[in-house]
């Protein structure tokens, strides 16, 4: 049974981390890179520090609009389908990738699973948001991190079969501790003190492409207590670039986006993260670190409930706030603990049996 998994950027390869390997302990299992991500430190280094399987095709479709790229990747599939004839289709997350390999795969008839299905912020300005639909209710097989993700699939009637299966990016971060402990010297190389230092990560389109909104997050960087560390995705670095605000970030350690092992070090050890990933915020609570989430809402609401996770959106006052707060006493398990790439194997093997 073959079946093909499509992934482009950089949360995509680390879900693919998880599930390849599990995979290939039963499947042929062939990798199509579509190249939404390209550059080295958004993608190599992720095939290399968590042992990705090499991909069998590299579509270099990264670039232009979310039309432009999704229509893009649409295209350069069909052949690559058509002659690696899959008996089915796996996708990951919410990106453009996603869409385009779920269309792409439901057009030539080939089942598609979605991983990390269900999610949703109910807010459909956001592009990610009507990525999670749309691939959703072209799936068959749908593969929940939450339970709150599969009650938003039943509320929606979607046709494809849904499984709680636990969150495979959760699995990466359990797996991927010790060894990033052993191996990163992050910490040495910034002089940081554990406990006494930041993380910030922002590269939202609804945060970064908006001139007044990105220059809101450039102020509430400036207002918090040093030393604050800051990968800096390429998405943000052009909008800042652009709108003249980078040379705000003075006081802020800038740094380029980093390796999972580095980044997994950074925030176990940080005081607090602020992000607006998705990754980040679940990532964060895994490691037992509070974050604070520059957005109104959240997909992983869980977070929230738990008392781990507060939305401040882009409010500096806010966030300050926040970062007084002590964090709860209590952090239940809620990603499924480390064996959510297994369940969605023995899922898809029951499914792939009934073909
Ligand atoms: N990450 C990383 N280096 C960084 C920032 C993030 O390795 O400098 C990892 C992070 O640990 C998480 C993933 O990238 O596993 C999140 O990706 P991103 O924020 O791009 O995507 P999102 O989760 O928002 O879709």
């Amino acid at each position: 049974m073959r079946i093909v998994t499509i992934i482009g950027n950089r949360p995509q390869f680390v879900k693919a981390a998880a599930v390849s390997r599990r995979l290939r302990e039963t499947f042929d299992e062939l990798i199509v890179h579509t190249g939404q991500h390209y550059d080295d430190e958004l993608s190599q280094v992720f095939f290399e520090e968590l042992d990705v399987p090499p991909p069998e095709r590299e579509l270099g479709a990264g670039t232009g609009s979310n039309t432009a790229q999704t229509a893009r990747i649409l295209a350069a599939l069909e052949p690559v389908l058509t002659e690696l004839e899959p008996q089915f289709a796996l996708v990951y997350g919410d990106t453009n990738s996603t869409l385009a390999g779920a269309l792409a795969a439901a057009q030539a008839s080939i089942p598609v699973g979605h991983v990390e299905a269900g999610m949703r912020s109910f807010d459909r300005t956001m592009p990610e948001e009507l990525n999670r639909v749309l691939t959703d209710h072209a799936s068959d097989l749908l593969l929940c991190s939450t339970p709150t993700a599969v009650t938003n699939l039943e509320r929606e009637g979607a046709a494809g079969e849904a499984h709680l299966v636990g969150d495979v990016m959760a699995d990466v971060s359990l797996a991927f501790r010790d060894v990033a402990a052993e191996r990163s010297r992050i910490l040495e190389e910034l002089t940081l003190e554990p406990g006494g230092y930041l993380v910030v990560t922002a590269h939202r389109a609804g945060n970064v492409d908006d001139p007044a909104r990105l220059e809101a997050l450039v102020t509430l960087l400036e207002r918090l207590p040093r030393p604050v560390i800051f990968p800096l995705h390429p998405r943000t670095r052009a909008r800042l670039d652009a709108a003249g605000l980078a040379g705000r970030l003075a006081g802020v350690t800038v740094v380029a986006p980093l390796g999972y092992l580095d980044f997994l070090e950074l925030a176990r050890h940080a005081r607090a993260v602020l992000t607006d990933s998705g990754g980040v915020q679940k990532e964060a609570y895994l490691l037992g670190v509070p974050c604070i989430t520059l957005r109104d809402r959240t997909e992983w609401v869980e977070t929230v409930e738990s008392g781990w996770n507060t939305l401040v959106d882009l409010d500096a006052d806010a966030a300050l706030a926040a970062l007084d707060q002590r964090p709860p006493a209590e952090r239940p398990e809620l990603y499924g603990g480390g064996h959510a790439a297994e369940r969605a194997r023995e899922v898809l093997a029951a499914y792939t049996a009934r073909l």
